[in-house]
């Protein structure tokens, strides 16, 4: 099978997470071999994380205690603490979409993000692997290393990044694939494990050359299953069939801080949300006609509406129809439920050139509304003095991002301002 080139997923891979957090939280513990530990100076337990400096040493995640020690007399043993892991995973996930909204979390301490339109050319790509990982360095820790990969699907670019570690970042384009895995062991590849490994090796199939020649429907054999198949399609670059169909729509969700959880302030993180997903859709040239509002209470059950109307691209418009759906969930769940994620998306996306002309909307000559003309012009502010230069009054005190200081309009200017 031929391999699909284009590079469409970036992935980010933090380097031995927890053993960095602590470390970043710690100073005294920077430089120096780090297992994180289930509990205290128990050796008959694990590590579940080693910092790179024990990893010199042979130590490892699911290395005894006890042998730990022996590895490296010195390790330093630290409790795990999983909240201030998660907090520092909001964090990161924060300065990610500073860059690129996530396409899914993958895990406490791995995203895949989705790159469109020019973000795709390897240049482009390589410049925001770059800016994400200073980002995270500069805004959540200077301890914390991550791992980027890009390529063209999310099993490829998680592949890509696991090649350097830690502090990597590599692409992986058509003209790489299959030479740069060629020198990899089956049980390197996400997806194949020590069972699937033998399984493999029982087929005649004892490395990934021989693993890439295979075709779609002798991997299906072998796993006998049509994950085969599928992670062939992934492997090659392909995209699997649902991924193919999430270009359809540009979304945006969070997990909620305990403060962000009463609705008012969550709606306040929706608004964010979607003006966010609404830059995004002005940049790649599209209207959209469907909004999605997702709001999971703590204890309720989710709520989960769409509203269609006529494609736009104006914020404003998105705005208040994203109003009228916070309207609809308070009306069904209350107005005081704390909610611990709220998601919104866009969708019925159309090309601003294809939208059908709507007679009783006034257009300008580029076939834009005057509101659309001035979200474009905050657009371009935006992306000259940087995301978060230019915020509506009710959102400003909303930093999404956490750190970083923002200069935020107290007044939306009036669109005659920007008319030209
Ligand atoms: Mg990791």
């Amino acid at each position: 099978m031929r391999s699909s080139g284009e590079l469409r997923y970036l992935f980010l891979d933090l380097n031995a997470y927890f053993a960095s957090v602590e470390q970043q939280e710690n100073p005294r513990l920077r430089g120096r071999p780090v297992a994180v530990v289930p509990m205290a100076d128990t050796d008959t337990t694990c590590a579940i994380a080693a910092s790179y400096e024990a990893k010199a040493f042979g130590v490892k995640t699911g290395t005894r205690i006890w042998e730990a020690r022996r590895l490296c007399p010195d390790l330093v043993l630290v409790p795990a603490r999983h909240d201030l892991y998660v907090d520092y995973h909001h964090r990161i996930m924060a300065e990610v979409e500073n860059h690129l909204p996530i396409h899914k979390v993958m895990s406490i301490d791995e995203a895949a993000c989705r790159l469109i339109g020019d973000e795709r050319e390897p240049e482009r790509a390589r410049t925001l692997g770059r800016a994400i990982k200073a980002g995270i360095r500069a805004k959540v820790g200077d301890a914390l290393r991550c791992s980027v990969g890009i390529a063209p699907s999310v099993l490829t670019a998680k592949i890509a990044a696991d090649l350097e570690k830690p502090d990597g970042l590599v692409l992986l384009e058509a003209k790489d694939l299959p030479g740069r895995i060629l020198g990899l062991q089956l049980t390197d590849l996400p997806g194949i494990g020590e069972n699937m490994a033998a399984h493999l090796v029982h087929a005649g199939v004892t490395d990934v050359a021989a693993l890439w020649a295979l075709a779609p429907k002798q991997m299906r054999a072998i796993w006998n299953s049509v994950v085969g198949e599928r992670f062939c399609y992934a492997l090659h670059g392909f995209e699997l069939p649902e991924l193919a169909t999430s270009r359809r729509s540009i979304g945006h969700s969070r997990v909620l801080a305990p403060a962000r959880r009463a609705p008012a302030r969550a709606r306040l993180v929706a608004r964010a949300l979607l003006l966010k997903a609404a830059v995004r859709l002005r940049r790649y040239g599209y209207a959209a006609g469907g909004l999605g509002l997702s709001a999971r209470p703590l204890e309720l059950a989710r709520f989960a509406q769409e509203t269609r109307f006529p494609p736009t691209q104006d914020s404003f418009v998105l705005l208040a129809e994203l109003e009228r759906l916070w309207r609809r969930f308070l009306a069904e769940r209350g107005a005081r439920a704390p909610l611990i994620k709220t998601s919104i998306w866009l969708f019925r996306l159309v090309p601003i050139e294809a939208r059908v002309a709507d007679f009783f909307v006034a257009r300008r000559a580029d076939g834009l509304t005057r509101g659309e003309a001035l979200w474009t012009a905050l657009d371009r502010l935006g992306a000259r003095y940087g995301r978060g230069a230019v915020a509506l009054a009710s959102q400003r005190d909303l930093a999404l991002q956490y750190l970083g200081a923002k200069i935020a309009f107290t007044r939306v200017p009036d669109p005659i301002e920007f008319d030209e």
